[in-house]
């Protein structure tokens, strides 16, 4: 596929994913300005793309799979850990109010804020730094996504920067297949957590700081 329109037609009859809000806020993104000059013939194909720094980003569908799971409405703060190119932040955008970027390489921190404020993302905002601990000056959010495999617990920093009724969208599991999943924050007022699976995808790890 060579254009954007190409990629999500591809998409939808490959998967039968019915997204149309997360479809429609697909097109308007340009991917060939996410990926390095080199890798532009991949732009719109269905395929992960490196990043250099032992990173990649995920393929189309998985964006527009994990996306469709966060259920946005338009109104929602949404924190993203994984900035990598900026390129899921950009389609977040089209579709949510807020969008808060953690990275932890610093140099594709750096680019992809550069990116997003030369192609004009004004509600998007990226920093520097692990992930593990959330964005606690921006918390609550309606809704959480992590784009690195974690391998078994989830930071509890997420689930307590999650609004009542809020949903975080994981990739969890030990090795390279991880379990996309699910979790809600039931509106109770008591912090329960409902879990979902939703399928095996492949996934860069997730880096801890050590100790
Ligand atoms: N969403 C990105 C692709 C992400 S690939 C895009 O659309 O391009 C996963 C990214 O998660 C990588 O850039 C990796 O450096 C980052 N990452 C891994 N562990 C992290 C952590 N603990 N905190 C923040 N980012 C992390």
């Amino acid at each position: 596929m060579t254009t954007v329109e190409g990629m999500v037609e591809e998409i939808k009859g490959k998967y039968g994913l019915d997204a149309p809000n997360v479809f429609r806020a697909m097109l308007q993104v340009p991917r060939e300005k996410f990926v390095d000059s080199k890798f532009k013939n991949k732009a719109y194909q269905d395929s992960p793309v490196s990043l250099g720094y032992g990173q990649t980003m995920s393929q189309p569908y998985t964006v527009a799979f994990m996306t469709d799971l966060l259920g946005l409405k338009g109104g929602e703060s949404v924190l993203e850990i994984g900035t990598g190119s900026g390129y899921q932040a950009a389609v977040l955008s089209h579709l949510a109010k807020k969008i808060y970027s953690i990275e932890v390489i610093p140099e594709l921190a750096k680019a992809a804020h550069r990116r997003l404020k030369k192609l004009g993302y004004k509600n998007v905002k990226v920093k520097q730094g692990s992930g593990e601990w959330g964005w606690e000056e921006h918390a609550p959010y309606e809704a959480i996504i992590v784009t690195a495999g974690l391998d078994k617990n989830v930071p509890s920093a997420l689930f307590d920067q999650l609004r009542d009724g809020g949903v975080l969208v994981v990739p969890v599991g030990t090795g390279d297949d991880k379990q996309m999943t699910k979790f809600t924050k039931i509106k109770n007022g008591e912090g329960t957590i409902k879990k979902e699976e939703h399928g095996i995808f492949h996934f860069v790890p997730f880096v801890k700081e050590p100790g």
